[in-house]
């Protein structure tokens, strides 16, 4: 299988923020030269992490038992299954990614409980008709019941051309009423110059990142109904103690996040 080994990797450079161990030379240059660049990226790296952890929580608390995870990344405990059965050892999870390296150890990803259920589908996000035809093939999820889609760290990577927004609505048509999104993504908003470099360094990598602002991102809930306290800071959506980073400022976060509700 390609690895992919001759250019840094988003997934790789994001596991090298978290302290991971899968990731490759190549990937550590690029990210130490954004590290260099803005030295918050690995606590930007760290709220997103919590704030998946305080949503998924969140959702499981709120009576859902199904979901489905996009743009995954490498596992790094605990994941979303272990978040949500760890409130309802009942729910199902399936992930999603394109990245080989993820493909590679996604085993981790599938030693649910015996209750619930995992699977994982390589498909491409943007694609959003393949995805949810290879999520439902694996039959896991009932589509007739809330699901919720979690879109963490991954719209960034998905520049205007193609079609971040529409992407999003076809997903969340396909979902029942009652159905939620859970989506954080990176901003240029409190330090744009850093964020430039940032941009540059993933473009010589060849990945396109689209960093957006708060009433960009506000957009991706259009025709939702925002949960409390709405798009905020990730690390100010509804914190909770010993949750990831929490008095820092909202620059070295730099992601925004929230949770909607399909009505
Ligand atoms: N959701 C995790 C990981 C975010 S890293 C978290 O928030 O902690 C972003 C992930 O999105 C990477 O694993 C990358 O491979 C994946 N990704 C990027 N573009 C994608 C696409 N078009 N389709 C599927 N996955 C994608």
């Amino acid at each position: 299988m390609d690895l992919g080994q001759d250019r840094a990797h988003s997934a790789r450079m994001y596991d090298y923020y978290l302290g991971g161990k899968t990731n490759y030379a190549v990937d550590r240059e690029a990210a130490r030269e954004v590290v260099r660049a803005f030295p918050a990226i690995e606590t930007v790296a760290r709220v997103n992490r919590a704030y998946m952890h305080r949503a998924m929580r969140f959702l499981a608390g709120q009576g859902v038992r199904q979901f489905i995870d996009v743009g995954t990344g490498i596992p790094t405990a605990p994941n979303v299954h272990q978040v949500v059965q760890g409130v309802a050892p009942d729910c199902r999870v399936v992930y999603v990614d394109n990245d080989p390296i993820v493909l590679v150890y996604a085993d981790s990803l599938l030693s649910g409980t015996p209750q619930g259920q995992t699977a994982y589908v390589d498909a491409d996000a943007t694609r959003p008709a393949d995805v949810l035809a290879a999520v439902k093939a694996e039959g896991v999820l009932d589509f007739d019941r809330p699901i919720a889609l979690s879109l963490h760290a991954l719209l960034h990577f998905v520049p205007d051309e193609q079609g971040p927004y529409e992407l999003v609505d076809k997903f969340m048509d396909a979902l029942p009423a009652g159905s939620f999104l859970s989506l954080s993504h990176c901003t240029g908003d409190f330090a744009p110059d850093a964020w430039k470099s940032i941009i540059d360094t993933y473009a010589r990598q060849g990945t396109c990142v689209r960093v957006r602002s708060r009433t960009d991102v506000a957009r991706f809930f259009d025709g939702l109904v925002l949960e409390e306290p709405g798009v905020a800071v990730g690390h100010r959506w509804r914190p909770e103690a010993a949750s990831g980073p929490s008095l820092v400022p909202d620059v070295q976060a730099s992601l925004y996040a929230g949770v909607g509700r399909k009505p």
